[in-house]
């Protein structure tokens, strides 16, 4: 029962594609998330966006801080990669040959990030993630794999495990349909805890290809990890002849330039990026050392290809968003306009005593619903709390700002996010926690 005072916005036309599109996906989406299971009412169907904003088919407006999942640093329907893209896709689109596109993006790249010497272009994240799993085995000659609960690395079978019980845990998977024996190779400990990982390497000595973690955890809450956890675990892989993946397909492009890596300064082995990368167009990309790199085909043993991998028009768009990143004072502005506006939103939390917390870091933030200074393992998360979070999202849609529809999800701020945006969104966002907390 909406209990708010503002009525529910209409979704006469979004329910109705909704229905048919449950007709011909599973559950009416291309992707779960978008289902809109953790939150009031059916998914919005999307009419555009420009700049900092969101139309949906029944011509509601929203302010959006999803930003498609965090590809759109500089907003929606951004000029320039536009421009670029409508020029580039005037000479085709495709042609699974190299084209001065790749070289471009991949020069871009490489001459403005110390931790990387290689890259090799994919076409989404999950790609990029699996391909760099693989070229870690490759490596080391090695099966295992660690990762961290809490953690989301895509949907490669590999990946798709969970903590079983116990500190340290062959995994279990997370989704049917992986083989058990697959789960095996994988094993999964919490965050922020050196006991499990010593455990871990101590019990599988000499087994352990690589060990993967988000370096900023940003698809379970924001679980900030502190800066000498992740050099621990620089040192631990080094000492045991472990690479260290850092997968930054989100805080890649988004905390600097050099993503998580450059901000904590810790060079991992690999890095994989996605999203920001492709100017929301279909990219992902792993990068490493030239000797490591070269472990891939059609110099190395490790195969992995794409039929539309560097895909000209993907690239250009790519190379049009990263361009505007160069330009002096791009991540002070986003990340100075990101703290002023998430420090308000505290601000007003704390005057109220609300068990609210906003967690941030660079232009990401994360409403969390907790009293905790700091959370820093998916096991703190209240799964109850998440019911406030549905609350304040639907007064939030009703006050015209789209979150992800999921209070483990973070949000972006984008270049496009003007200071009238912010103060209408951040009223929206004190009349909502009054409510929620009422
Ligand atoms: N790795 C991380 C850290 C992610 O956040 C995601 C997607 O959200 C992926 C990998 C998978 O990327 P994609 O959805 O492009 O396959």
């Amino acid at each position: 029962v909406n209990t708010s005072g503002k009525p529910d916005i209409s979704r006469e036309k979004s329910a109705s594609l909704y229905e048919k599109a449950k007709s011909y996906f599973p559950g009416g989406v291309n992707s779960p998330v978008r289902a809109f299971k953790s939150v009031y009412g059916t998914p919005l169907f999307i009419e555009k966006g420009d700049g900092s904003h969101l139309w949906d088919a029944d011509g509601n407006e929203f302010i959006d801080f999803c930003c498609s999942w965090g590809p759109l640093i500089l907003g929606h329907n951004n000029a320039r990669i536009k421009d670029k893209v409508i020029e580039t896709i005037q000479h085709g689109m495709s042609f699974g040959a190299p084209t001065a596109l790749e070289n471009e993006l991949a020069e871009l790249i490489l001459k403005n990030n110390k931790f990387i010497e290689k890259i090799r272009f994919v076409s989404s994240g999950t790609e990029a993630v699996m391909s760099a799993i693989r070229l870690a085995r490759g490596v080391t000659k090695r099966d295992k794999v660690l990762k961290f609960e809490g953690c989301y690395h895509g949907h490669s079978d590999s990946l798709l495990v969970k903590a079983g019980s116990g500190l340290v845990t062959f995994g279990e998977t997370s989704s049917a349909g992986i083989p058990k024996a697959f789960a095996e190779e994988t094993i999964v400990v919490s965050l922020n805890d050196r006991e499990a990982l010593k455990t871990a390497f101590e019990e599988f000595k000499d087994q352990i290809a690589a060990v993967i973690i988000e370096p900023v955890p940003a698809n379970n809450g924001l679980l900030l990890q502190e800066k000498e956890y992740l050099q621990f675990l620089r040192d631990i892989c080094t000492q045991n002849g472990t690479l260290l993946i850092f997968d930054e397909v989100i805080s890649g492009f988004r905390l600097g330039f050099e993503g998580a890596a450059g901000y904590y300064q810790i060079k991992p082995d690999i890095i994989t990026y996605g999203k920001i990368i492709g100017g929301g167009l279909p990219v992902g990309a792993y990068g490493a050392s030239a000797e490591i790199m070269d472990h891939i085909s059609p110099v190395g043993s490790v195969y992995q290809a794409g039929t539309l991998s560097g895909n000209p028009v993907a690239m250009a768009a790519g190379i049009a968003q990263l361009s505007e990143l160069l330009r002096m004072g791009f991540y002070r502005d986003l990340n100075n306009k990101t703290e002023e506006f998430v420090e308000s939103i505290r601000r007003f939390a704390a005057a109220r005593s609300y068990k609210f917390k906003v967690f941030s870091i660079g232009s990401i933030f994360w409403f969390a619903f907790t009293d905790k200074a700091a959370v820093r393992t998916a096991e703190e998360i209240d799964p109850a709390s998440m019911e406030k979070f549905k609350k304040m999202h639907r007064e939030l849609l009703n006050r015209g700002i789209y979150l992800g529809p999921s209070g483990y999800e973070v949000g972006f701020i984008s270049a496009a996010h003007n200071k009238i945006d912010l103060e209408k969104a951040k009223r929206a966002i004190f009349e909502s926690l009054d409510l929620v907390f009422k």
